[in-house]
């Protein structure tokens, strides 16, 4: 990682207090066959590994075998670093007495997972501007969608009324933290007060919030949580549901087979109750291990990386707002707090066209699209079928980008305007 400076973003964060990712020292060619500096804003997208994610990686790959199914050194070893990666997301997600920490591939599959264990009458709530990891996962007909709301105020109003309205047994609201298109906090707190006045349980879809902000439970109000390793500077592949143990307790095993079961006999099988339960088959402990290795970071420096990531998150505000031409999106409003995350338009030029451009004339990377938020793009994009395809751009900053990557972005995109179509 770069140091920080530059005098319009603030003070500058000691290179020191931040956690390093590892470089891949990538420089790409460009159309004009110079060769620059990869620079990589898609970090929305996936982000790169932390340098001690990799140590615990390396270091777990060393020495690794099954998992709470053998007594030999390396089984003991492997199956003690597994707890103990499940013990550091317990302490990221500030875990209560009684929740589970489950490991899973991703929060699409922490999601599916909460969906397969509502208890029968259950009634879930969910926004249309949730990503379609959190939109999608819930039984029709038992789902109540909200639609965009304008404000704050209309999503308050409009998640109470629905509540008002049900008759369910259970309730469960699914919110987002950050949303993965404008970046905006959702108020996550207020919503969840609103949810449990009504009696319902909320979950959290904290993708985009984990690699940004704290997300302790009890502080925000939820009792389920869901965030994705491969967005938390850790590799693809681990994921974490957490949460009440109940409905887990009380469900039917997500997968069936081995390391679920208690016991098995010609007249039935016993499942395990706790995370077990929900974790059949030989689990992904190196991805565990690199998660944990993460959260574990991020705590540590948590007042660095947001300091960090406010100063650019600031910068690019600025920027974007200053280039004629470039329309940026709001949920709730332009000085929202929000993550540093953006989406925009270019007026007469295509989102594919802006984002091939970017990547190939200025070796930077972001994407196009609608970013699985197909409802919530539709609606943030006035008229927008309108002219050709609905879509935008996204950029999206972290730990590994610098205040240059933001300036170079800035002005690839300001020429780019200026040429027009
Ligand atoms: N929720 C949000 C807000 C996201 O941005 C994403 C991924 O982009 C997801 C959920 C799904 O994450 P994954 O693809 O890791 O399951």
């Amino acid at each position: 990682l770069r140091p920080v400076s530059g005098a319009s973003f603030g003070t500058p964060v000691p290179l020191a207090e931040l956690p390093a990712v590892v470089s891949a020292d990538l420089g790409v060619p460009t159309v004009h066959r110079t060769v620059v500096d990869y620079a990589n804003l898609d970090h929305g997208a996936s982000t790169p590994a932390l340098v001690s994610v990799k140590h615990a990686v390396d270091t777990a790959l060393r020495t690794y075998s099954s998992v709470h199914r053998g007594n030999g050194y390396a089984s003991r070893v492997t199956s003690r670093w597994y707890e103990e990666a499940r013990q550091e997301v317990r302490r990221f997600v500030g875990a209560r007495d009684g929740d589970h920490v489950v490991f899973t591939r991703n929060t699409t599959d922490s999601f599916n997972l909460l969906a397969r264990a509502l208890p029968r009458e259950t009634e879930v709530f969910v926004f249309e501007a949730e990503h379609h990891a959190t939109l999608l996962p819930w039984a029709k007909g038992r789902t109540t969608r909200l639609p965009v709301p304008g404000s704050l105020a209309d999503a308050r109003a409009l998640l109470a009324q629905a509540l008002e309205q049900s008759t369910a047994r259970n309730r469960l609201v699914v919110l987002c933290g950050a949303s993965n298109v404008t970046g905006e906090l959702w108020p996550v707190r207020e919503l969840a007060d609103v949810a449990r006045r009504h009696g319902a349980r909320v979950a959290l879809d904290a993708a985009q919030l984990a690699p940004h902000r704290a997300v302790d439970l009890d502080a925000l109000g939820v009792d389920y949580v869901a965030f994705s390793g491969h967005k938390l500077y850790a590799p693809f592949g681990a994921g974490v549901l957490a949460g009440r143990g109940d409905w887990l307790d009380a469900a039917a095993p997500y997968l069936a087979g081995g390391g679920a079961t208690a016991a098995v006999t010609e007249l039935g099988t016993t499942w395990q109750r706790g995370a077990a339960r929900h974790e059949a088959g030989s689990p992904n402990v190196i991805g565990a291990v690199a998660l944990a290795a993460a959260c574990a970071a991020l705590t540590e420096h948590r007042d660095a990386v947001e300091a960090h990531e406010a100063a650019l998150g600031r910068r690019l505000a600025e920027g974007l707002a200053a280039i004629d031409c470039v329309e940026t999106y709001s949920l709730f409003a332009a000085d929202h707090e929000r993550v540093p995350v953006a989406a925009f338009t270019v007026e007469g030029l295509d989102s594919s066209l802006v984002s091939a451009a970017l990547s190939a004339e200025h070796g930077i990377g972001v994407r196009d699209g609608k970013f699985c938020a197909h409802l919530l793009v539709d609606a943030l994009l006035d008229d927008p079928y309108a002219a050709g395809p609905a879509t935008a751009v996204r950029v999206s900053l972290g730990l590994a980008n610098t205040p240059e990557h933001v300036e170079r972005f800035l002005a690839a995109l300001a020429s780019l305007a200026a040429e027009g179509p």
